[in-house]
């Protein structure tokens, strides 16, 4: 039986959009970019009717994942959600690393295998209620396999470019979940240019990170789940691998929201932007005091999904992790790998790179004394390990000339 969430009609409370950086306002049900300024669209609700709406208990008595919170979202009419099968993330104590207190929230469950299953989920089904036929976007690999695949569903068409560099079983996925795709020799921003030049003509829609407003409320449910998991009390770290900060965005933005339905009090996570030492605009920024990262040269790391070397959104990632009493900070590819391997072979969970990147910038915190070890703290893993390329294993023994099997 499907849940009621995905096929019956229910309020939606959408009021307005209105620009990040001048809070100037703009129509919503229309198609929209960014503002004027350049800058991210927020998407407001009337937050006193939304509150009146719906209680934690109804929430609580639904079965499905981030659709759940139908009515915290933006589609208005049910023929538009676009479901694959989505699961409430699980969180996953690491208790022989740490006792218990550190907790990965797992988002490789998702469909597609990565945590862009929430905002592509949202871009899609609000592409599909604005009318809009074909989606396109640059990605280091996640990203456009999350809208192939719920473009494909929705029957919406996509043209996906990627880095030359990118791991081939994403190139892979996204070809076979119905995209055109192409390799760029260049990097993200390069072949976000591409998209922008065909804009106009053939007349793609551009889904890029925080180029239209959608993909932040489906990333805001990570926010809403964390919530509703630990009781609406919210835990004391939020370890968050950042490239555009789509996610840490999206939470801080549902903490605002439920504080003022009066779900939560004002309580926060400490927010902590996780990059790696290749590619950390947003941690020299944080560093250097200011608001706006430049972009960063030559940006490298095997954690494909945080090599992002200019944000639209930094002065939106920087404010959430200074407010929240947070800090950015960066890790080198050899802690990547290091704590990708520890978490596997002490816990059994196979982390992607970026997952393991917060991690080791965990256990960093820790050693300089910004986390305490009686705080509740969460490792967002966003993908699942299986997507990435694996160590070769080469030991072999030879059936017909079995050695000691106790010497295994
Ligand atoms: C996209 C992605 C990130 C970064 O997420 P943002 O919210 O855009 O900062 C981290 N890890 C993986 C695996 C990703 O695909």
């Amino acid at each position: 039986m499907l849940d009621p969430v995905l096929t019956q009609e229910l309020p939606s409370f959408v009021t307005h959009l209105e620009c990040s950086i001048t809070g100037k306002r703009y129509e919503a049900d229309r198609v929209q970019e960014l503002s004027e300024a350049g800058r991210p669209l927020l998407v407001r609700y009337d937050l006193a009717a939304l509150a009146k709406s719906i209680d934690k208990e109804t929430l609580a008595a639904r079965t499905t994942g981030f659709w759940r919170y139908r009515e915290f979202l933006p589609v208005r009419r049910a023929e538009n959600v676009v479901s694959l099968g989505e699961v409430v993330t699980p969180l996953i104590p690491l208790a022989n690393l740490s006792g218990g207190q550190v907790i990965v929230k797992d988002e490789g469950r998702l469909p597609t295998g990565s945590f862009k299953a929430r905002g592509l989920a949202l871009a899609v089904a609000m592409a599909k209620e604005l009318g809009l036929s074909h989606l396109a976007m640059p990605t280091n690999g996640n990203a456009g396999a999350a809208m192939a695949a719920y473009a494909s569903h929705a029957g919406l068409r996509t043209t996906v470019f990627c880095p030359d560099d990118t791991p081939e079983i994403n190139v892979s996925e996204i070809a076979l979940q119905g995209a055109a795709v192409y390799k760029v020799n260049g990097l993200i921003n390069d072949c976000g240019k591409i998209v922008g030049a065909g804009k106009t003509s053939p007349g793609w829609f551009d889904v890029s990170t925080l180029k239209e407003p959608y993909r932040i409320e489906g990333k805001k449910t990570m926010g809403l789940e964390l919530a509703e998991q630990f009781g609406w009390d919210l835990p004391d770290v939020i370890f968050y691998p950042t490239g555009g900060g789509t996610g840490l965005i999206g939470m801080w933005k549902a903490f605002d929201e439920l504080e003022a339905m009066g779900w939560i009090g004002p309580k926060r996570p400490r927010m902590v932007a996780v990059q790696a030492t290749g590619c950390a605009p947003i941690v020299k920024a944080y560093e250097d005091g200011v608001e706006h990262a430049p972009l960063w040269e030559n940006a490298h790391t095997m954690a494909a999904g945080i090599r992002v070397p200019v944000a639209v959104g930094d002065f939106l990632i920087l404010r959430a992790v200074r407010a929240s009493g947070g800090f950015a900070i960066a890790v080198t590819d050899e802690a990547i790998a290091a704590a990708l391997s520890e978490v596997a072979a002490k816990e059994g969970l196979l982390l992607c790179p970026e997952g393991a990147a917060t991690y080791a910038a965990y256990k960093a915190a820790r050693t300089d004394g910004r986390v305490k070890d009686h705080e509740t703290t969460i490792l967002f893993n966003c993908a699942t390990g299986l997507k990435y390329p694996l160590p070769a294993v080469d030991r072999h023994i030879d059936k017909d000339n079995l050695p000691d099997l106790a010497s295994l």
